[in-house]
């Protein structure tokens, strides 16, 4: 018999916060300035100097905490973690060690609609390191200390991620609650967000962890999860062969699909953590605390049940339209200028996401505004045009950026409505079908639909389907 093995994999999530300026000094935290611009002697590790807390950091790190509902410490300290490396100038990062801003917190995910939670051990804040760059032929290498002193947090997780997919949904989440606070923009493609995965895999019933490896700085989310599907197979294969599972740190190669050794135990670092003399403890009082803890906005899994209970929504549609604030915020614009919510997220969802989407915009950057959008519904309801018309009407706006109404008479989209309009036609269907006439006569309600269904064709789709059931109806009705 095969052993089935259980897999157990916890994330470190560092998180750039949004700040104007670096944590202990007052350099822009742009990201793409030229590189080495944004520097001081502080941020370069110069001698003598000294750094200076940056109380919005603090702020940001505070609200990402709440939000991911850790245990504030309000009494804690910064450490000196010890360690050299090019794009290190000071020898050492001003980090926390032993006392974490946040403590024992949790998010939920949605796993084949059953929530779960996940664990989080601690959040910390602490400081970016500089970019180092290496030339293709090896002959040389660059640093940018741009990003040094750049303040971050790190959100470690319990090793409570059952699956790669979970991981991925993990960092989903991550992201979102991110935005939702506006901590921080969450560019995972610029680094504003990074993932490393612990993974280990046990027999099942075995209640010790196995021996883990780390993947280190996956950079999309597709990555992590395939990143971790790939660990999965490979330990899998070592197990079941007899082998062991090496500790050590290994990288996903985007080229092969595969993770490649970095480096093993033998070569771990020792921090020498110690306490950062050059800053006093940082301490929050209650008021600070209460202040940033009523800023917290409506969260995304708070947002998405309200989307089920309040507008009625399927929890597919609260999911998706509340997984990016951008989405949420447009489809409640929409919903506020008079749409119908189950209409509004048909919209949203398929129409106005899919456009932006193909065009590579934000949904902030839709050429059809929330109020634009509520407006060709409500001609839809108005029964000026059909559905089906609506959506090539939403396709010029999206071209020229004008009003429903305006397009619809520019283009003569207008339904036919008009009874006089529809007689002739109406009557020529019915003469044609007298089966499908006969069939509804008998109690077979679809035949009306085929009915309906020929005046449409005969109009080219532009007949208003009210008016015309109702029109056969009263030619045929019983
Ligand atoms: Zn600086």
């Amino acid at each position: 018999m095969t052993t089935q093995f259980e897999t157990v994999i916890g994330l470190e999530v560092h998180v750039e916060l949004k700040t104007k300026t670096k944590i202990f000094c007052g350099c822009s935290t742009q990201f793409g300035a030229p590189p080495n611009t944004n520097v001081c002697p502080v941020c370069l590790g110069h001698p003598g100097t000294l750094p200076v807390l940056n109380r919005e950091a603090v702020e940001l790190a505070l609200k990402a905490a709440l939000a991911l509902n850790c245990r504030i410490n309000q009494d804690c300290k910064f450490d000196r973690k010890n360690y050299f490396y090019p794009d290190l100038p000071k020898g050492y990062q001003i980090s926390q060690y032993d006392q974490p801003i946040g403590e024992d917190g949790w998010v939920e995910i949605d796993v084949n609609g059953e929530r779960k939670r996940i664990g989080i051990i601690r959040v910390h804040l602490e400081e970016d390191a500089g970019k180092s760059m290496h030339a293709p032929d090896g002959s040389h290498s660059l640093v940018d200390y741009n990003r040094t002193g750049v303040p971050l947090i790190e959100i470690v997780s319990k090793p409570d991620i059952r699956s790669p997919e979970e991981a991925r949904l993990y960092l989903e989440a991550i992201r979102s609650i991110m935005q939702y606070c506006d901590v921080s923009d969450c560019r995972m493609e610029e680094g504003s967000l990074r993932c490393d995965a612990n993974i280990s895999l046990r027999p099942v019933g075995e209640t010790k962890f196995g021996e883990k490896t780390e993947l280190k700085n996956i950079n999309s989310f597709r990555f992590v999860q395939k990143a971790l599907e790939y660990e999965v197979q490979r330990q899998t294969e070592v197990l079941s062969s007899g082998g062991s599972v090496e500790q050590e740190t290994r990288r996903f190669d985007e080229a092969t699909q595969t993770t490649v050794s970095m480096r093993t135990k033998e070569e771990a670092h020792d921090y020498r953590y110690f306490p950062e003399p050059d800053l006093v403890r940082l301490q929050v009082d209650d008021a600070w605390l209460a202040r940033v803890r009523d800023s917290l906005p409506e969260l995304p899994l708070q947002k998405r049940d309200r989307y089920e209970r309040e507008f009625n929504l399927p929890a597919y549609d609260a999911g998706v339209l509340t997984s990016d604030i951008g989405v949420a915020t447009y489809f409640e614009a929409v919903v506020a200028a008079g749409a119908d919510p189950k209409a509004a997220s048909n919209w949203v969802m398929t129409d106005v996401l899919g456009y932006v989407n193909a065009q590579g915009l934000s949904i902030q950057e839709a050429p059809v505004s929330p109020a634009q959008l509520a407006g060709l519904i409500a001609e839809v309801n108005k029964g000026t045009i059909s559905i089906k018309q609506a959506r090539d009407v939403f396709k010029i706006m999206c071209e020229t950026g004008k009003d429903a109404p305006t397009v619809i008479r520019e283009h003569g989209f207008e339904q036919i409505s008009d009874e006089g309009a529809l007689a002739a036609i109406i009557d020529e269907v019915i003469a044609n079908n007298p089966k499908s006439v006969q069939d509804y006569l008998n109690g077979k309600e679809k035949a009306l639909g085929a009915l309906v269904g020929q005046t449409m064709k005969a109009t080219k789709g532009k007949a208003n389907p009210a008016v015309v059931n109702k029109m056969i109806l009263e030619r045929i009705g019983k």
